[in-house]
């Protein structure tokens, strides 16, 4: 699990993920033969969109091998706001179904906030839901998001401390940034969310233990932007004109720097679907 360059530990996230469905799929086995339930994962698709049929194929496959029930639910893209409002209804009540996830982004005519909203904020295992995203608050949501809670977990199981560390985050998205900074607070972090009005940004990532880049810009934390020594967490996913994944980090620079670092792809991405079986996991153990 743990490989070293010149100096960096490389944080090994698709290992991770891997132990981390092996131990979820011996905990669908107990929770099946102890109590008769078995996780179900409802997935929502509207419309063709190239990258989203690839997503979605891939948390069907993650939940067949993980023992779940998985669902999957194909609409066309002409698809009225009624319809899609009948199916989360109908799944909300489906007692077989312990997590629904309309897969984003939706054709424009369909207002994507309206049907996350939709969900059964206990089915809402991506975390969107805005009761989960004020729960978040307070420590007491469902579910949280996905990414975020993937980078946790692989600094859990790196062993890498949180508490007391200065934590920066770049990037204040919904789904990651803002989050994550929650998390982060709640492990007794001292956290700084940075964005693009950030007036002298290496100034403050430099003041990183624990620097989170996820900005979506490839490549642009630079060796000179890390303190010797930091723990760098690469959420960016970016393609080149050439068609090659680039994290946010320029690797080289920053590897010989960092005393670890998550590498893309195999970093931060896999840990995505490990958490949304995670989630709909803990949702079946609740039982609801
Ligand atoms: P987003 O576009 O919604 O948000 C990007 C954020 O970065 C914004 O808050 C913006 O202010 C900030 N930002 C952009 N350029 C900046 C700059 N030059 N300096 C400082 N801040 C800057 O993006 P997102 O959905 O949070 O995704 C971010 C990246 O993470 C993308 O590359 C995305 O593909 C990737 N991502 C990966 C996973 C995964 O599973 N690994 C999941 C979600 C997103």
């Amino acid at each position: 699990m743990v490989s070293v360059t010149s100096m960096a530990v490389i944080i090994d996230g698709k290992d991770v993920s891997q132990k981390v469905r092996s131990e979820i799929k011996d905990k669908v086995l107990l929770l099946k033969n102890e109590r008769g339930i078995t996780p179900g994962l409802a997935v929502i698709l509207v419309g063709d969109d190239p990258a989203s049929q690839i997503y979605v194929r891939g948390k069907k496959n993650a939940c067949l091998e993980a023992g779940f029930l998985s669902r999957e639910f194909k609409l066309s893209s002409e698809t009225k706001e009624e319809e899609l409002h009948d199916l989360i209804k109908e799944l909300n009540e489906d007692e077989a179904i312990h997590g629904i996830l309309v897969q984003l982004p939706l054709p424009k005519h369909l207002n994507a906030d309206v049907f996350v909203e939709a969900i059964d904020p206990r089915k809402d295992v991506d975390g969107f839901h805005p009761y989960n995203v004020g729960k978040l608050f307070s420590g007491t949501s469902y579910h949280m998001s996905c990414t975020p809670l993937g980078i946790i977990e692989l600094l859990d199981r790196y062993r890498i401390g949180i508490e007391g560390k200065e934590a920066v985050i770049v990037g204040r998205s919904n789904i990651v940034g803002k989050p994550l900074a929650m998390m982060l607070l709640a492990r007794h972090a001292t956290v700084t969310i940075c964005h693009t009005r950030t007036k002298d940004l290496a100034e403050v990532t430099r003041r990183a233990d624990i620097l989170v880049a996820a900005a979506g810009r490839p490549e642009m934390i630079r060796g000179d932007m890390v303190k010797e020594g930091a723990v760098v967490i690469d959420v960016g996913i970016n393609r080149s004109e050439t068609g090659k994944l680039l994290g946010d980090v320029a690797f080289s620079e920053v590897a010989p720097k960092a005393s670890h670092i998550t590498p893309v792809p195999g970093g931060v991405g896999p840990m995505t679907i490990a958490m949304l079986l995670s989630n709909t996991l803990n949702g079946a153990s609740r039982n609801l």
